[in-house]
């Protein structure tokens, strides 16, 4: 189950000014490469932050091309959907994880077709008295830091049950 591809990207404008239109910043749509995005702006709007990925397939035909070329599509899609005033950010970070040389990839897991109707079971079946932990294992957020925490009060609670 290698990590998947995809690449992060943080944007912050002067003001979260997509509210101006009567939009949350959320956004889930196949109509643009970049993309889903969320907003992350603070209760106070002193500032406004968005954070998108490109992920899969986009996420491999961006991750080689020049950092300059790929803000700049960040900003078109974006503005594509909240207006010319996206493509004036105050600050840009981005991070393109199958090229980080520690996990090359991310955010979780994936496993390829035919992997989880196989061997799925095997993932929380213990094996003797070894009992399995892990995000891949939980039963709900597979592939995030909640479904590590769950995946380690559920092994934590079998062992105890042991006794
Ligand atoms: C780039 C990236 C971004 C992410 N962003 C988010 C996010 O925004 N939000 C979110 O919820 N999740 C995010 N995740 C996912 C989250 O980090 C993982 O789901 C979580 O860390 C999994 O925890 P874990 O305890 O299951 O495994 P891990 O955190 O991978 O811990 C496993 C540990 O076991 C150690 N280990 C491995 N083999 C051995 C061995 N043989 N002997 C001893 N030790 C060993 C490893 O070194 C590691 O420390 C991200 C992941 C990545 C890679």
């Amino acid at each position: 189950m290698p990590l998947g591809c995809v690449i992060k990207v943080h944007i912050a404008y002067a003001r979260p000014f997509w509210r101006d239109q009567g939009f949350t910043g959320l956004v889930l749509s196949d109509l643009t490469e970049f993309g889903p995005l969320f907003h992350h702006s603070p209760r106070d709007a002193s500032h406004g932050g968005l954070v998108g990925f490109f992920d899969g397939g986009p996420a491999q035909r961006w991750a080689d091309r020049p950092a300059s070329e790929r803000r700049a599509k960040v900003l078109q899609d974006i503005a594509a959907y909240f207006g010319d005033t996206a493509r004036t950010p105050v600050d840009y970070l981005e991070e393109v994880w199958t090229r980080a040389p520690l996990h090359r990839g991310g955010y979780v897991s994936v496993s390829g077709p035919g992997v989880m109707t196989a061997f799925g079971p095997a993932l929380r079946d213990p094996v003797g008295r070894i009992y399995w932990a892990g995000t891949e294992t939980a039963e709900a957020w597979v592939g995030y830091i909640d479904g590590a925490i769950r995946s380690g009060e559920r092994a934590a609670r079998d062992l105890s049950a042991l006794t």
